[in-house]
């Protein structure tokens, strides 16, 4: 019997990192795989962590905030899992601890990195320039970081397997392709929870609206970049670095079934599209154990669903697409200021300080007003990340008074007229 595959598991307690573990679980059910958890960590939340360290015998858990109550609670969690388990659990905390976790990998290892945010970025530079293969769901370590991530994974041989759905149906329809035969690869995008409302409309919605997804349950960051296509945007640049394709070689159109998650256009005009259940545990298993076998986690009745819809992503109403191929065309450290940019934006949208319409004006601003520089190494990406972080602050607090509260601001005079 070959040895328990090694993994390290980032971003445990969230969406995608809650999805992994019970991909885990089934796996080893169901066919018998085994992983040895080495590690587990959290942003800030220690209850789900000190959970989900019992229940995979995870031998050390993580947690990137350093304060209370988070970390003194995960300690006193893991003191009494521990003694009842009869076997130590290290308990590591803040970006160096996160740090440490992934300094043990070594190739043949996974990582799976499911973190939300920028905040992801360091864990994947270091995992592929050690040669370990990732298994990457935090799309924002390619957009800040793409030209620093896969010219490492190229020089020690580290694999990216996307988790994200899109990419990993593209990867899947890759799969025996000759590359030279691709054109071009179209994205799928649901529209988010507002797709069918009117431009004024959603440029107001609260944050309980937008959070209303209407084909995914994700966490809160990516269901607000889908109310604003900037998840398609970030999508974007993400396939840009995995697939090595040109901005024009990219597409992206709307498909509110959230049934086909990816095509490949060839050069002779045949397609291979990937079809599946919107259910982000395919994809996540796909990354752990690198096959398609069952047993199936959902089925397609093909029947029942009729016909399948797509439509063209209307650039007024979601002018987030046209700003990912400004990002592109800008290169050098663009990357990171909208994606930093994107981030700071929607924290202030989900804590009512702007409307859902200011995130997309505020994140072009940033990108026209801060120069992108040469991206040469993670120091660039930091400063670029601190100065859009520092503009979207200054600029939102800067809006008109009463803009404050996104459901009662009136629509400022700038905004784009569709
Ligand atoms: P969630 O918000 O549900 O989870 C985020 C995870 O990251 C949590 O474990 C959180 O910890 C942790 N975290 C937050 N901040 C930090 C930090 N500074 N350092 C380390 N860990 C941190 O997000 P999702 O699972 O939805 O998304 C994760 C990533 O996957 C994102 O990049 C997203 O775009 C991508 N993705 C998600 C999909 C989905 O279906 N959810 C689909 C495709 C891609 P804590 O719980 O303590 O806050
Ligand atoms: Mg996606």
């Amino acid at each position: 019997m070959s040895a328990p595959r090694r993994v390290l598991l980032l971003g445990a307690t969230g969406s995608i990192g809650a999805s992994t573990l019970e991909v885990m679980a089934q796996l080893e059910r169901e066919r018998g795989c085994r992983f040895d958890v080495i590690g587990l960590a959290g942003g800030s939340r220690a209850e789900p962590l000190a959970a989900a360290a019992h229940a995979t015998g995870a031998r050390a858990v993580a947690l990137a905030d350093t304060g209370s109550p988070g970390l003194p609670a995960l300690r006193a969690s893991i003191a009494r899992i521990a003694s009842a388990a009869d076997h130590p659990i290290e308990v590591l905390a803040g970006d160096e601890g996160i740090g440490v976790l992934v300094s043990r990998l070594r190739p043949g290892d996974l990582l799976v990195n499911a973190v939300v945010g920028a905040a992801g970025l360091r864990a994947t530079l270091m995992a592929v320039r050690a040669g370990v293969d990732v298994a990457l769901a935090n799309k924002e370590s390619l957009v800040a970081g793409g030209a620093l991530v896969l010219p490492a994974a190229a020089a020690s041989g580290a694999r990216i397997i996307p988790i994200d759905s899109e990419h990993a149906a593209v990867h899947q329809c890759l799969a025996g392709a000759r590359r030279s035969d691709v054109r071009r690869i179209i994205l799928t995008a649901s529209g988010g929870a507002l797709r069918d409302w009117d431009h004024d409309r959603a440029w107001h919605a609260t944050p309980a609206e937008a959070l209303r997804h209407p084909t995914w349950a994700m966490g809160p960051k990516v269901t607000i970049d889908s109310a604003t296509m900037m998840n398609k945007a970030l999508e974007i640049i993400e396939a840009h670095w995995l697939f090595s394709l040109a901005p024009q070689d990219i597409s992206a159109i709307m498909h509110p079934q959230s049934l086909v998650h990816g095509i490949v256009e060839f050069g002779d005009g045949s397609m291979i599209a990937q079809l599946g259940p919107a259910d982000m545990r395919i994809p996540i298993r796909q990354a752990l154990v690198g096959d398609a076998a069952g047993p199936a986690l959902g089925r397609l009745d093909l029947e029942s669903i009729g016909a399948l819809e797509f439509r063209a992503i209307d650039d007024r109403r979601f002018p987030a697409i046209r700003l990912a191929r400004r990002v592109l065309a800008l290169g050098g450290t663009a990357g990171a200021i909208f994606n930093a940019a994107n981030e700071a934006a929607v924290a202030l949208f989900l804590g009512g300080g702007i409307p859902l319409g200011r995130i997309v004006e505020l994140v072009a601003e940033a990108i026209e007003r801060i120069p992108a520089g040469p991206l040469t190494d993670e120091s660039d990406i930091r400063a670029a990340d601190a100065a859009a972080r520092r503009f979207i602050a200054a600029e939102a607090a800067a809006d008109p008074p009463g803009c404050a509260a996104a459901a009662t601001c009136a629509v400022p005079e700038r905004r784009p007229r569709p």
